[in-house]
């Protein structure tokens, strides 16, 4: 970027919030993804007027823009494939307003999702999409990706539980969209479409969310599995029984070794666990959801369940999932966990075959891929941990991709059904939505129509992203 749009910029937001010195320009070149490219600047707007003014600057100058939160995005959301400018939002962090009797509240896009949760605390409130990152994962970000998490299987998605939002376009403008009420009706749900839009379509200032009564009891159950397909066959029917689980989630012997090995847990060594959760007022209507899981889960041949009220037990085992991510990196010498695939979402019936499919095409592969996930809601986490500096792995890995998107894809599931699309998951996503690409092109248009918010994501991305975009590792 030359010196006059520089300081330009730095008009606008003052030069202590503009970077653009090599060092933080790489920094803000990744997320958690496997790609990189370098910004050729970055910004941080505080206020409302100030991303107005950014946005009426680029849109004229036709510089891309690309709105971040944490940057914790696995598949290279907000990575500047073509440069230009990332704004980045964490510092327009303020909660606006609490408002437990209207149950919203209104904040900033920057909030991190655990200091809103404290924030609820005193008021007996939540809160509930819980990324397994929530302790970096802003309001934006989730909003941008649609995340969900831990209790997304009682409470959904976070697309479920915003109520509307004020969002700068592309030119500038300012526009409200959704409502302060619980239920709105009439004209198209704008702010729905702006949800999991991965920052293509506007950057979201504003957020008014649904926030839900806190419950006054939570109880903790694991059950183990001697294979993976019961430890599936257990959360099918948890979910088609009609039980009610406040987090039902999976995970295999690979999860399980690296979240010991890391962390130290202590955590059954056998080939699943599933961990679940009933949350509620009444501690009989708790034991009560929690006596049908259990029974479930033995009738599908788990065995050894314990279950606890215990809050530091508790905080314990979720401490363990929540940095089951992280702590896949560390299974094995030598190899990096990847996410080129991820969080496929299947039918209720099908988590059991999936879990198997995952392991089977690992191993035809030589490739290791973990299963794990916040299974209730049909969402399947692998990760694809391979050697990532040769380049012989590098097509094994892409390999087991698209035979596991295939697969997926061919029981009627999806691409993504938590992280998002990003660039490492677009040409498997595109093949999936092949029918409604030109729709969604459509609405990028009318919204974008110089293409400078986060341009060549989601249906614009690269087929070949490997060797359209820069990767984080040398392979040879
Ligand atoms: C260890 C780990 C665990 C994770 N666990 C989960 C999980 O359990 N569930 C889950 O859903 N995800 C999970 N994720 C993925 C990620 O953390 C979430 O998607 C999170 O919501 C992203 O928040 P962020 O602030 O980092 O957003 P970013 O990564 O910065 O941005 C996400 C997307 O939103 C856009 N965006 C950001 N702010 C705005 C804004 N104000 N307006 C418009 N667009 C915006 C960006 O351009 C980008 O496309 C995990 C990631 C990691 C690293």
């Amino acid at each position: 970027m030359g010196l006059v749009g520089i300081e330009r910029l730095k008009g606008i937001v003052g030069a202590e919030n503009v970077k653009d010195n090599k060092a933080d320009l790489y920094v803000y070149g990744s997320d958690a993804s496997v790609h990189e490219a370098m910004p050729s600047i970055v910004v941080k707007p505080t206020t409302i007027e100030e991303v107005q003014s950014i946005m009426r600057y680029a849109n004229s100058e036709l510089i891309p823009v690309i709105p971040r939160g944490s940057a914790s995005s696995t598949s290279g959301h907000t990575v500047p494939i073509d440069g230009g400018i990332v704004m980045d939002l964490k510092g327009m962090n303020k909660i606006l307003e609490i408002r437990p009797q209207d149950i919203y509240c209104k904040v900033e896009p920057g909030v991190i999702d655990d200091d809103l949760n404290r924030a609820l605390k005193p008021y007996n409130f939540f809160w509930p999409p819980a990324p397994a990152s929530s302790r970096i994962a802003t309001i934006g970000g989730e909003i941008g990706a649609n995340a969900s998490g831990l209790r997304s299987v009682k409470y959904g998605a976070t697309r479920d539980v915003v109520l509307g939002m004020r969002v700068v376009l592309a030119n500038g403008d300012l526009i409200t969209l959704g409502s302060n009420t619980r239920v709105t009706t009439a004209g198209y749900p704008i702010e729905r479409i702006m949800i999991g839009s991965e920052g293509t379509l506007g950057i979201v200032v504003e957020a008014t969310l649904k926030i839900i009564p806190l419950p006054k009891l939570r109880c903790l159950g694991i059950a183990k599995f001697n294979k993976v397909e019961d430890a599936g066959n257990a959360v099918t029917n948890v979910i088609s029984n009609g039980a009610s689980p406040s987090m039902l989630e999976l995970m295999d012997n690979i999860g399980i070794t690296a979240v010991n090995k890391n962390l130290n847990l202590g955590l059954p060594d056998v080939a699943a666990i599933i961990l679940f959760e009933a949350d509620g007022m009444i501690k009989e209507s708790v034991d009560y959801e929690m006596e049908k899981i259990k029974n479930i889960c033995e009738e599908n041949k788990g065995f050894d369940i314990e279950m606890s009220y215990d809050v530091k037990e508790r905080s314990r085992i979720y401490t363990g999932r929540k940095k089951l991510f992280a702590s896949l990196s560390r299974y094995k010498e030598g190899i990096i966990c990847t996410d080129l695939a991820d969080d496929m979402a299947v039918p209720n019936s099908k988590i059991s075959e999936c879990a198997y499919m995952i392991h089977e095409i690992a191993k035809r592969n030589n490739v290791i891929m973990s299963v794990y996930g916040h299974c209730g809601s049909g969402v399947i986490h692998t990760k694809i941990m391979f050697d990532v500096t040769k380049k012989s792995h590098w097509d094994d890995a892409n390999r087991a991709a698209t035979q596991l998107y295939d697969y997926v894809h061919s029981v009627g599931g999806t691409t993504s059904g938590e992280h998002g699309i990003g660039l490492s998951k677009a040409p498997f996503w595109k093949k999936e939505k092949a029918d409604s690409l030109n729709v969604m092109r459509a609405i990028k248009k009318a919204l974008d129509p110089n293409n400078i918010l986060n341009p060549h994501k989601l249906q614009d991305a690269p087929d070949d992203w490997v060797t359209a975009t820069k990767l984080r590792y040398i392979a040879k």
